[in-house]
């Protein structure tokens, strides 16, 4: 099959558009025509090499909306015109310890969308059936794909940690993560806060959610204040005073990839029973529930769409942080 794909020949290069032939799929997989996909950072990340996964030339793109058209052995072709997300991850065994006890997103074997194989910038994508999600009525198409990477990253330590609806939960950074978390947070019932370093957002921040906006600055006057602080900033915070402002039992949850090590004392942990943990998106039962929760709570990503053929204009602009909140490319 003859496809077209937004490729960087090399880390940092800029994309370029070429034709591919691709296999028909595999038992099991599902060929998406590519609707919309957004851009992730993640994306710039493997675009540089950042991570040391990168192989070239690439294919990023890992928010896809798509229509299926194609269907291998084993999968329903009733699934044939349906329309799907994918996000960052595409496929694992289903036969592991992790994929049998529901957390297939830990998967020894997982596939990456866009690690080793051609992301979701390009005309087809393919992937697993079983990472591919179907988007229920009341969910906008055009503006789902960022909820497959950035949405099911902060929806994650909602609904895999049973968090309670009392909790008062702080959100650090409003963006194109932040800004989908302060949405779950409310509509989950919590009292929530946004942190942040641009008070400018502040306005948005009480839009999407938030009952009150605090600079991270201030973080040292808010000590013992909250259940749940999900950190979606990938550089280095005053982590004493984050681990600080958590209240007894609290739990410091880390999403942003910060690649220097975190400075946490053993005090910051024993005294109040705090913790810190992370993770990486989630399993596709959590998928499941994530788009029907944003369709019964009109949850959506605030998005920038732009052509396809801009691409490059986009990771430009994300990479000096003018956007709010996600670019969606649209094919
Ligand atoms: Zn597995
Ligand atoms: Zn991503």
């Amino acid at each position: 099959m003859e496809i077209r794909v937004w490729e960087a020949p090399g880390s940092g290069a800029a994309l370029q558009s070429s034709s591919r032939t691709v296999q028909e799929p595999a038992a099991g997989e599902v060929v998406l025509e590519v609707l919309h996909c957004g851009l992730c950072h993640s994306d710039l990340s493997m675009i540089d090499n950042a991570w040391g996964l990168s192989a070239y030339p690439l294919v990023p793109g890992h928010e896809v909306v798509g229509r299926v058209v194609a269907v291998g052995d084993g999968v329903d072709p009733a699934l044939l015109g349906d329309v799907r997300g994918l996000g960052w991850i595409s496929g694992s065994c289903s036969h592991c310890l992790q994929c049998l006890g529901g957390d297939a997103n830990l998967c020894p074997s997982l596939e990456a969308t866009i690690v080793g194989r051609q992301g979701g910038f390009a005309s087809h994508v393919t992937a697993r059936q079983d990472w591919t999600i179907s988007l229920p009525e009341g969910v906008a198409v055009a503006d789902a794909g960022p909820l497959f990477c950035g949405g099911i990253t902060v929806f994650a330590p909602l609904i895999d940690e049973a968090v309670s609806p009392t909790a008062h939960v702080a959100v650090v950074g409003i963006g194109g993560l932040g800004h989908i978390a302060l949405q779950f947070a409310k509509a989950w019932g919590c009292r929530v806060t946004a942190l942040t370093t641009n008070l400018g957002k502040a306005e948005e921040a009480r839009r999407f959610g938030a009952h009150d906006v605090q600079l991270l600055e201030q973080l040292p006057d808010l000590a013992g204040r909250f259940d749940l602080v999900i950190n979606t900033v990938n550089h280095p915070l005053d982590w004493p005073a984050v681990m600080a402002s958590l209240a007894p039992r609290g739990r410091l949850h880390q999403l942003g990839a910060v690649l220097e090590p975190m400075q946490i004392a053993a005090f910051d942990l024993i005294p109040q029973r705090r913790s810190v943990t992370g993770s990486p998106t989630s399993s596709p039962a959590s998928l499941l529930k994530m788009v029907e929760f944003c369709a019964r709570h009109g949850i959506r990503p605030q998005v920038e769409h732009l052509p396809i053929s801009q691409i490059n204009d986009a990771i430009a602009r994300l990479r000096r942080g003018d956007v709010r909140y996600r670019f969606v490319m649209d094919f």
